[in-house]
């Protein structure tokens, strides 16, 4: 039975029927109400904060009963919007970690958003040990780890199932300040715990002969970092919550954008969600995991009542070019360039060159970031802009991307890119992006049963796992492995 061993055998059940109780148990609670699952509280949370207007009228239904009588109804425990991979991981924590009813319902397909286009590297090369990350990042890995030792273990190829490569990481410095900084990251990531090497020019060529003559004077190298394939990943965490449709626990509904909220007349508790064709009640919990859409959804959800929302969520566009059976040279390892850590803008290029206008160079950044897929493809990126919501490809981005890695790689130079026209994919996605580099992921204050679980930016695919556990631990009422605080939603969305 494949489809199974998307989980363990022996799947963790909660303690607790989480429907009827619905409390956050990582926090202090004082008294508990008869009608747990009605009663949401977050003793963290203030919710008397002056921000969030609270409902002192009865809500109207957002969506207009005569129009949608006709409509499907279904009812589950949750409803997840978005199959991203965060959706989806959601999806299946709560598949695995409980006895719950869940629905994903998207505007398109999975791997439409960013998921499709992410690189895949699952990686702590670039994090900051003890920033607000680290954790969550730290623990994601381990759980990606886990899940790749256990397809092992049931006799499967992990490369195979979800593009698994355990490659290390090679951060790469070209300049004395990047240089300096990345000693200075080694250290810190040993004394964090990692293995983590400080490569000079020397080894670093034995590691990666294709970097010969690009200039690179040096890397940190994270022998235990990896990468997976999105496309593979997704397909197999999408077989697997799958299994649970033949239990009655398990549905999802594709090209169904959701477009308004249901909710009660009486109470305005949130109800479910109305979709262009359906109508999804969700009992106990709806998780907004729509990535770069997700402010613009909410916006649209609220807008009807007296809630003061602004989910800060923004469209930061990406490329990657991906050059089919590359055999010029083969990546060892995930290569990425210093400078891609703080997202620099990189020195303008002649315009003449790239065709770019100044006020795109101000927008856009370039960082080389290459690798050998688990195809045998050549990887190369990215781009960072913000354009709105368009994802048509640009083939100036394309020929930055191309130049930049250039100077990494001088094989590449002697390399004309017209010449891969049939050859090449292009993989355009939108990035969450969150102006304080935090992923928001926790309840919205003010609106009942409603969580939030977007905003991941550029590590989305890295920290889907620790996302999907913590959402599930605040479902189910389970104690965090990771502090939630640093990703509340409560302060970062309210004007
Ligand atoms: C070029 C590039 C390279 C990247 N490389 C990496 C990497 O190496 N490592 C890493 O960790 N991350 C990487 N990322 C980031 C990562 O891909 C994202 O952080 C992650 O995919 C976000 O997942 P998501 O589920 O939040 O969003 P998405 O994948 O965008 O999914 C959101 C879903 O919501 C749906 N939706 C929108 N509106 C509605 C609606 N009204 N109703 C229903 N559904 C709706 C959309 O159709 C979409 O399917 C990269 C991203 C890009 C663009």
């Amino acid at each position: 039975m494949e489809a199974i061993s998307n989980f363990p055998s022996n799947p963790v059940k909660p303690h607790i029927n989480p429907c009827r109780n619905y409390i956050f148990s990582r926090f202090p609670i004082d008294s508990r109400s008869p009608n747990a699952c009605r009663s949401f509280r977050f003793s963290n949370v203030n919710l008397s904060l002056n921000s969030v207007k609270k409902q002192r009228r009865p809500f109207p239904c957002s969506c207009n009963l005569s129009k949608t009588a006709s409509l499907d109804r279904e009812t589950f425990d949750v409803v997840v919007v978005g199959a991203g991979i965060i959706g989806l991981t959601i999806a299946r924590q709560l598949l695995l970690g409980s006895d719950l009813s869940v629905a994903v319902v998207d505007a398109k397909m999975p791997c439409y958003g960013a998921t499709g286009a992410g690189q895949g590297y699952i990686w702590m090369t670039h994090k900051t040990p003890g920033s607000d990350r680290w954790e969550l990042s730290l623990r994601s890995k381990q759980l990606w780890g886990l899940l790749a030792d256990s397809i092992q273990t049931q006799g499967m190829d992990p490369s195979q199932v979800l593009g698994w490569k355990k490659t290390g990481s090679l951060l790469l410095g070209r300049t004395p300040d990047e240089l300096a900084m990345l000693e200075n990251r080694v250290k810190q990531l040993s004394e964090a715990g990692l293995r983590a090497e400080y490569l000079s020019a020397a080894d670093l060529l034995s590691l990666e002969p294709a970097l010969e003559g690009g200039n690179v004077g040096g890397a940190a190298f994270l022998p235990d970092d990896c990468q997976l394939d999105a496309h593979r990943t997704v397909e197999f965490i999408e077989k697997g919550n799958k299994y649970f449709a033949s239990h009655g626990r398990y549905a999802e509904f594709y090209h169904n954008p959701v477009i308004s909220l249901l909710r009660s007349a009486q109470n305005g508790e949130v109800e479910g969600v109305q979709t262009s064709k359906k109508i999804l009640y969700s009992k106990c919990a709806l998780v907004i995991a729509a990535g770069a859409w997700s402010g613009s959804l909410m916006q649209s959800l609220v807008k009807d009542s007296d809630i003061v929302l602004d989910v800060p969520v923004k469209p930061r566009k990406g490329h990657l070019l991906v050059l089919e059976n590359f055999n010029q040279f083969e990546l060892k390892h995930g290569l990425m360039e210093a400078g891609y850590a703080d997202h620099k803008i990189v020195k303008p290029l002649p315009s003449s060159a790239s065709g770019v206008t100044e006020e795109e160079q101000t927008l856009t950044s370039i960082s080389m970031t290459a690798t050998t897929d688990s195809m045998g493809n050549l990887v190369l990126g990215s781009s960072r802009q913000f354009t709105g919501f368009s994802t048509d490809v640009e083939e100036s981005i394309i020929n930055r991307i191309w130049e930049r890695a250039g100077v990494f790689f001088p094989t590449l130079r002697e390399l004309s890119l017209p010449n891969f026209v049939r050859s090449r994919k292009i993989r355009v996605g939108l990035r969450p992006y969150m102006i304080d580099g935090k992923p928001l992921i926790g309840p919205i204050p003010g609106i009942p049963k409603v969580f939030l679980a977007t905003g991941h930016e550029g590590e989305g695919l890295c920290t889907a796992l620790g996302t999907a556990e913590m959402i599930g631990d605040m479902i189910l009422g389970n104690t965090g492995k990771v502090d939630w605080a640093p990703f509340s939603v409560q302060g970062r969305c309210c004007t």
